[in-house]
């Protein structure tokens, strides 16, 4: 085995800031907003003339958050209940040998502003101040293969949850000027069941929270029912 080293050219700016919550796969909450703000050594517009051609882009990124947490050769996917063990090189797990993540995400704009650089981009399941690797176009006439099979993760994961919002939380949404999309992005996140699978297996009301932005978002789960009962500056 051969030892390199890799720099971060640039990090992310997301509105998770915990691992919990956080989509399992990009795209699947499009309200997912974030910035990528190049290093300095990359700060310059010449890398990336010619990016705004693309619609979407790879990400490869570090999992910072685990990375020293190493990996197993077998992984339990969430998608088979926690219970299954597959190989971590057929999966898409977090504690892997070099901890480095891919994700295909929307890119909403580029950004040249006040001497920094930095990509508008959507629908993302980064952690906040997740270090950017690499960059590169998504290219449809070789990415996409609609006749690829996928084994245990074949289809989209389905969410049958519904989501409501007490008026309280509502009226205080409302006033979020800055962020018009919060309620459907709330609403798509708890969508997507973020309990682990040994909760969703217990019986009766269960109470969570998360941090979305700057707030502090707390629910209730009550099968497939959720209810958002507080949101509050942190
Ligand atoms: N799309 C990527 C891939 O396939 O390589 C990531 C898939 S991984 C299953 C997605 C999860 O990674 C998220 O739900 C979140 O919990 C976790 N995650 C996101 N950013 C992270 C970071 N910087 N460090 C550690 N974990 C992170």
């Amino acid at each position: 085995m051969s030892d390199y080293t890799i720099s971060a050219i640039g990090h992310i700016q997301s509105p998770y800031k915990q691992k919990f919550a956080i989509p399992r796969q990009p795209r699947l909450v499009p309200e997912a907003k974030a910035k990528l703000i190049f290093a300095p050594d990359f700060n310059r517009e010449e890398f990336v003339r010619g990016l705004d051609e693309f619609s979407h882009i790879w990400l490869l990124f570090r999992f910072h958050e685990t990375a020293d947490k190493g990996y197993s050769a077998m992984v339990r996917p969430p998608r088979l209940g926690g219970n299954a063990r597959k190989g971590v090189f057929a999966t898409r797990a977090t504690f892997r040998p070099n901890a480095i993540g891919m994700s295909a995400v929307k890119l909403e704009g580029i950004e040249y502003k006040n001497g920094q650089l930095s990509l508008l981009l959507a629908g993302i399941d980064l952690l906040d101040g997740t270090p950017i690797i690499d960059i590169k176009p998504y290219l449809p006439y070789s990415d996409s293969m609609p006749e690829a099979s996928a084994g245990f993760a074949d289809t989209r994961p389905e969410t049958h949850m519904s989501v409501e919002f007490t008026p309280e939380v509502l009226n205080f949404i409302a006033q979020q000027t800055q962020y018009p999309d919060l309620q459907a992005f709330i609403s798509n996140v708890l969508k997507q069941d973020p309990r682990p699978a040994y909760k969703k297996q217990k019986d009766g009301q269960q109470s969570y929270g998360m941090t979305l932005y700057n707030y502090n978002i707390c629910w209730q789960v009550n099968e497939s029912h959720n209810l958002v009962t507080s949101i509050e500056n942190t």
